[in-house]
């Protein structure tokens, strides 16, 4: 069944704005889109062509995400992060007041902001720190009906790092076939060392992953992210979303982290991470003050301490700022750490007392 089918009823048919580049002709004199004429470079102060709107959907950067990724570029859209595509996907598919999201707890805060906007009911699942985070599929499916739309796992998941992959998911998409949207959002894949769950993209129509190049890649502030996706909910979300997500800028930056040497030191610097990641766990596991370390498959860790009000203290003290998750349900006492080059990972474990490397 196609996934329109449960798509919000007005929108299946619904019109974009027909921007001027939307049309896709090009020519020697353009008088077609109220742009100025001259050369943003033209007084030296800004990069080339930036008096030119950019294209809807760049096809060169298209393709080459849709190769790095593995699917075909009728599958990917491009947004401003991966932000633009959740909000865009429940705005696509959840009737306002009506229709419900499913996802567990904790879990990333801009789908509860996301479905609130859009007017839908968010049910979670919680799950427990206790329990490592594990993943109860079948009690995940029970809070979904009829008028839920999308069920989300965010793997590696923020800010638990737990990895939901493999069985778990193609349980959850054979489920859900024809019912849900399942999006499984792989923010801090590089980092997992697993497969991306696109594979599941050839197999159920109602499969959406979400990547960004905002960790691995080092572009947060380009604000370059991909829904892929059935292409039918591609061409759905591109027809309501706005007409130029993508600034000119940012495409040629991602387009520059793409270069082959780009990114091997990319590939480099998430194996730098990865290690990073398991020694700062090892060290804080036996810091004074520190409770549980959970493991993680992102480039981040959870870490319950005895006070963690008093450890944000001593960090901020030491000009190190972490994000304090204490005050979530069933994260008490728990901060997020990022990690950071080697050296200021040295200066956290010091601000803690912990070991040098
Ligand atoms: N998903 C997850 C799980 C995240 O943690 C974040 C950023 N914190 C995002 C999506 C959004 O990323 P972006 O919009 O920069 O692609």
């Amino acid at each position: 069944m196609s996934m329109l089918e449960r798509a919000r009823p007005e929108l299946v048919a619904f019109a974009p704005y027909a921007s001027a580049r939307r049309a896709g002709f090009d020519a020697r004199v353009r008088l077609d889109a109220n742009e100025s004429p001259w050369d943003s470079a033209d007084d030296g102060c800004t990069d080339a062509g930036l008096n030119r709107y950019p294209q809807p959907q760049p096809d060169a950067l298209r393709a080459r995400l849709a190769a790095l990724y593995g699917v075909d570029a009728a599958s990917l859209w491009l947004g401003r992060g991966s932000d633009e595509a959740i909000d865009l996907l429940l705005r696509a598919f959840c009737r306002a007041g009506r229709d419900n999201v499913v996802a567990f707890a904790p879990t990333f805060g801009m789908y509860r902001v996301g479905a609130a906007l859009q007017g839908a009911a968010f049910r979670t699942l919680a799950l427990s720190a206790d329990d490592g985070f594990a993943l109860d599929t079948d009690r995940l499916l029970a809070l979904a009906d009829d008028d839920t739309k999308l069920v989300i796992v965010c793997s590696p998941n923020n800010p638990s790092g737990t990895l939901y992959h493999g069985d778990a998911l193609e349980r959850l998409a054979r489920a859900l076939d024809g019912r849900a949207l399942l999006l499984v959002d792989e923010a801090y894949v590089e980092f997992a060392g697993v497969a991306s769950a696109s594979a599941l993209l050839a197999r159920h129509s109602n499969v959406a992953v979400l990547r960004t190049l905002s960790k691995a890649h080092a572009l947060a502030g380009a604000r370059v992210g991909a829904l892929l996706a059935h292409p039918e909910v591609v061409d759905l979300v591109a027809r309501i979303a706005a007409p130029y997500p993508l600034p000119s800028g940012s495409v040629r930056a991602a387009s520059a982290a793409l270069e082959p040497a780009t990114l091997a030191r990319t590939r480099a610097r998430i194996a730098t991470l990865v290690a990073e990641r398991e020694r700062i766990a090892v060290a804080l596991a036996v810091a004074g003050g520190v409770r549980t370390v959970w493991p993680s498959a992102g480039n981040f860790l959870l870490v319950r301490f005895a006070d963690a009000r008093e450890a944000f203290a001593r960090l901020l003290g030491a000009g190190i700022l972490v994000r304090d998750f204490s005050a979530q349900p069933g994260l008490a006492n728990c901060l997020r750490i990022t990690i950071g080059r080697p050296d200021e990972n040295d200066a956290l474990l010091a601000a803690l007392g912990g070991a040098r490397r």
